[in-house]
């Protein structure tokens, strides 16, 4: 598998709005459930992932994904018919992503929703490599090729033009798959007690607008989660609400001010220098000097 990422970025931006992209393309919204939020290629995380993102304090980068079911099993929280394992609300733990000015493929810059680690201005990851690199990410676009779906390389070629996917055998080396029943505790998550959750907050993830301590129930609930089972940990779900709750980084931080300017500045990719960076992101190359 051999990819070119160069001034791309489309498997961590939202680039629709730049090719004019049709809503009835959205490849997210097509099965038998339909996420509740928004987002577009929201990145799975897996339990070990949330994990190493809690003890790297970053729990607040993550945010939860529900779907509403439109068939299959089921349960009504909330007023929501929500896809469900075992009676209890199926979800995923991702990156949040909030509007960030970007240009890829040599666009103009625009506000796009991005993830929280993409640095706007190099338009690389800012975590790559480091120990909370998803392996979502690590792999992509191999899953997709695995299993014989469009990869975003691929779309991102069939809008804008140019080559990305430039050798599409995948891996060899892909970590499992994680779809199905093995999936359950891994990747895919249910929330033990829904009767518990906070009033509103399923509307407030539509609305995207969930605040510390909603996202902060989910991702506890994801991190005492054991491979194969619902069963969840309470102690270890105690105390990585308290660190998801209180999680206080610059990821975070980025996250409510990128909000705030994108209302009302113009989108320079170079805002990332004062937003991110000076809050302690870590810094990227640009790909001058990985070519050199
Ligand atoms: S973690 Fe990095 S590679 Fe993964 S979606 Fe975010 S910016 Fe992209």
């Amino acid at each position: 598998m051999e990819v070119d990422c160069e001034n791309c970025a489309g498997c961590c931006v939202d680039w629709r709005a730049l090719a004019d992209v049709p809503e009835r393309a959205n490849h997210e919204r097509r099965g038998p459930q339909e996420p509740l939020d928004d987002a577009y290629n929201l990145v799975p995380l897996t339990r070990e992932d949330v994990r190493a993102f809690l003890d790297a304090g970053l729990g607040d980068a993550m945010t939860p994904r529900l779907w509403t079911a439109r068939e299959g099993p089921s349960v009504d929280v909330q007023g929501r018919e929500v896809a469900a394992i075992e009676g209890k609300p199926a979800f995923f733990v991702g990156l949040r992503k909030p509007p960030k000015p970007v240009a890829p493929f040599g666009a103009d810059p625009h506000w796009l929703p991005s993830c929280a680690f993409l640095d706007p201005e190099t338009l690389k990851c800012r975590i790559h490599d480091s120990n909370v690199y998803p392996e979502e990410c690590a792999e992509y676009p191999g899953h997709n090729l695995a299993l014989g779906v469009a990869t975003e390389c691929e779309r991102v070629e069939a809008r804008v033009g140019g080559e990305r996917l430039l050798d599409d055998e995948p891996p060899e080396d892909l970590s499992s798959l994680l779809f199905g029943p093995q999936a359950v505790g891994e990747k895919v998550f249910a929330y033990p007690d829904p009767g518990g959750l906070p009033d509103g907050v399923l509307d407030r993830l539509a609305a995207g607008d969930l605040t510390d301590r909603d996202r902060a129930h989910f991702v506890a609930v994801a991190a005492a989660s054991a491979p194969g089972t619902t069963a969840v940990e309470p102690e270890r779900r105690r105390n990585a609400f308290e660190t998801a709750r209180d999680a206080e980084s610059w990821v975070g931080e980025a996250v409510r001010e990128w909000a705030r300017r994108a209302d009302r500045d113009e989108p320079d990719p170079g805002l990332g220098e004062v937003v991110e960076d000076a809050r302690g992101a870590p810094e990227t190359p640009g790909w001058d000097a990985l070519d050199n």
